[in-house]
């Protein structure tokens, strides 16, 4: 079989009946929408908004298509749906039940920050319902003349790639790819119909360029030691974290520690009315977790609840956690400290020795929580949102390896799993990962084609 065409950071993909054309993350992480035109019927795939540094701007060509197809419910790939309802758009929007369900959370709250009334974002979400068409894994729907399959992407909680056909074409968006055995996640679909060549596929290169070193039991040697260190200088530990997805998976790896007794039980707040609602979103769709974790249920663990786990709703309860002695550990928004309730427990915590701060995300330059490292390293002070400047003191550690997005073995692998890919346009990464990725793989796929080791 003959291995396909890399494409890097290329807008549009020729079809024999149409077009694939990437209106957004042509050339960065962020602002996934892609246009799929076949036989004259036009879908969106991901409508997300640039995030970061990254810029773009809304793109005509976005508006007049018969469906948008959503492959999760992350912002850079959701965040420019008010905009495209905004600008007209009534037609169907296909996702999984989760993926929809996390939407709408993720929509909503991310309305209210750009200043949106309640009431105007009541009235989006109400709009977004009658729209929204649930669609669930390996089910086929016609959607807007096209055929439509979800296939599991393993990345969030209901994320999925999508699968769209014509009579002549077969085209296969990846969305974001999630890593092998990621806690609560099922992998990524390898399993794909044979029958037809896939014309395009559209590939996430997050880490197109990189290989994560970190497996799940150094994840949670390296939790424990970090955690073991705060306890035993009775000691507050503050985590930024991302409220869909990562904290749901820090719960996981908290559970096994405590319920394993690898850890003492301390209290565990989870602080973030997001966080506490994505939660209990991913508890509402069990049926779908990997088999890990429904074994655990299946023995009585719940995977994401353990004994003095707290859930703080109100600001008030949050306000009064600063009078509480450690050790304890304190789970807040938002992921780099941009805004949200980990803002007040930094401002209290920075200046104390009796404080850590565990990073368990990528903190991109200039945001507070790179500003923090930075302050650490140098035992400077650093000025957050609204507050006075404080000296930071406290002890900064980091969590290696809980990224959700899948390295380039892992990309490598998934795409290698498609029977007779003939062109692969990258996407969702900076240029070098892009470049990397196109460099790299052809030459692996070739040795695994002719059956040497890669
Ligand atoms: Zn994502």
């Amino acid at each position: 079989m003959r291995t396909p065409d890399i494409v890097p950071h290329t807008e549009a993909h020729p079809l024999v009946d149409g077009e694939v054309r990437l209106l957004g993350a042509a050339r960065q992480v962020t602002g996934a929408m892609t246009r799929v035109e076949m036989g004259k019927r036009r879908v969106l795939v991901d409508c997300g908004v640039a995030q970061g540094r990254e810029k773009m701007e809304f793109p005509d060509a976005a508006r007049d298509v018969d469906a948008l197809v959503l492959t999760h419910g992350h912002l850079d790939h959701i965040g420019n749906v008010p905009t495209l309802v905004e600008r007209g758009f009534d037609k169907p929007i296909f996702a999984t039940r989760a993926t929809l369900a996390i939407a709408k959370i993720s929509l909503e709250d991310s309305l209210g920050m750009q200043g949106a009334s309640d009431r105007d974002a009541a009235r989006f979400i109400a709009r977004f319902d009658a729209l929204a068409r649930p669609l669930p894994y390996g089910r086929t729907a016609d959607a807007a003349g096209l055929s439509l399959t979800f296939h599991e992407a393993g990345h969030i909680l209901g994320s999925a790639s999508a699968e769209l056909q014509s009579s002549e074409s077969r085209v296969i968006v990846s969305g974001d790819l999630g890593r092998k055995d990621s806690p609560i996640l099922r992998d990524a679909n390898t399993e794909w119909a044979a029958d037809k060549p896939v014309d395009v596929v559209v590939m996430e290169t997050t880490y197109g360029g990189r290989d994560h070193a970190h497996t799940h039991d150094d994840i949670e040697r390296d939790l424990e030691a970090i955690l073991r260190d705060a306890i035993s200088r009775k000691a507050k530990v503050l985590i930024p974290s991302f409220a869909i997805g990562r904290t749901q998976t820090l719960l996981y790896f908290l559970n096994t520690l405590v319920e394993s007794g690898r850890i003492p039980e301390i209290p565990v707040a989870i602080d973030t009315p997001m966080g506490l609602a994505i939660t209990e979103t991913y508890k509402r769709f069990q049926p779908i977790f990997d088999k890990e974790a429904l074994d655990k249920i299946a023995d009585g663990d719940d995977p994401l609840d353990f004994e003095n786990l707290f859930k703080v709703e109100r600001g008030k309860d949050s306000a009064r956690l600063r009078d509480v002695e450690g050790p304890m550990i304190i789970i807040a928004g938002s992921g780099m400290c941009t805004g949200g309730r980990i803002i007040g427990h930094l401002q209290d915590g920075l200046p104390s020795e009796r404080t850590t701060v565990l990073f368990v995300g990528y903190q991109a330059e200039g945001t507070p929580g790179r500003r923090i490292q930075q302050a650490a390293e140098r035992g400077g002070k650093v000025r957050l949102k609204g507050g006075e400047e404080v000296l930071v003191r406290a002890k900064i550690a980091r969590l290696k390896g809980l990224s959700a997005h899948a390295d380039r073995g892992e990309l490598l692998d998934w795409l290698r799993a498609i029977p007779d890919a003939r062109r692969v346009a990258l996407h969702h990464g900076d240029v070098e990962a892009q470049d990397a990725f196109a460099a790299w793989a052809p030459e692996q796929l070739r040795a695994s084609a002719s059956g040497r080791p890669s």
